[in-house]
């Protein structure tokens, strides 16, 4: 995988990936949904949607939001503080609208064709009510490399997942802790 991909699915359930899409701040130079088509790519390239759907400006003007309050909800978890409030409601608010409708196809789930877009977003804040209102956020970590900002839902046998990517950080570690022994053996 060269760095860094188009879209990065590392987060281990959907919310996640929807939050490491870009945002404010230090987020900006992310940013992967800098319009309603880049934001429909995003879903089809999604493991957890996987389908194209129709988005306008205002849809991801909202997206942007939904984002931004899944975002300060999971830096509070991360920091352990107590999330806001406002971030709370926010999600809350989204997750009371419909969401995608399952069915199967040869056996697998996919979602129901043309489903709104706000099913969409619905299903993402649902996703994250269910991750950090559930004892899955014992699961949930940020990436060993103190630099980097990412996140994810350890799903790895032993729980022993460090790093957001070995591409991103794991190597990059590694090669720092492997500089910083062989100096300490030479010297
Ligand atoms: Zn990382």
């Amino acid at each position: 995988m060269a760095w860094p991909p188009r879209f990065l699915f590392i987060g281990g359930t959907l919310a996640i990936d929807f939050i490491h899409t870009g945002g404010l701040d230090v987020r900006a130079k992310w940013e992967r949904w800098n319009t309603p088509e880049e934001l429909a790519d995003w879903a089809e390239a999604s493991p957890d949607l996987g389908f194209r759907p129709t988005v306008t400006e205002a849809e991801r003007k909202a997206a942007w939001e939904l984002r931004e309050a899944i975002w300060e909800y999971s830096r509070a978890i991360v920091t352990k503080e107590r999330p806001p409030q406002h971030a709370a409601d926010h999600i809350a608010r989204i997750a009371a609208t419909p969401d995608l409708v399952p069915t199967w196809l040869d056996g697998k789930r996919v979602w129901r064709d043309g489903a709104p877009f706000s099913q969409v977003m619905s299903t993402v804040a649902r996703d994250a009510i269910t991750l950090f209102g559930t004892a899955e956020v014992e699961h949930f970590r940020k990436c060993a490399n103190p630099t980097c900002g990412l996140t994810f839902v350890d799903h790895s046998r032993g729980g022993k997942r460090q790093w957001c990517t070995m591409q991103r950080c794991g190597n990059l570690m590694k090669a720092a802790r492997h500089r910083a022994k062989t100096k300490g053996e030479t010297s």
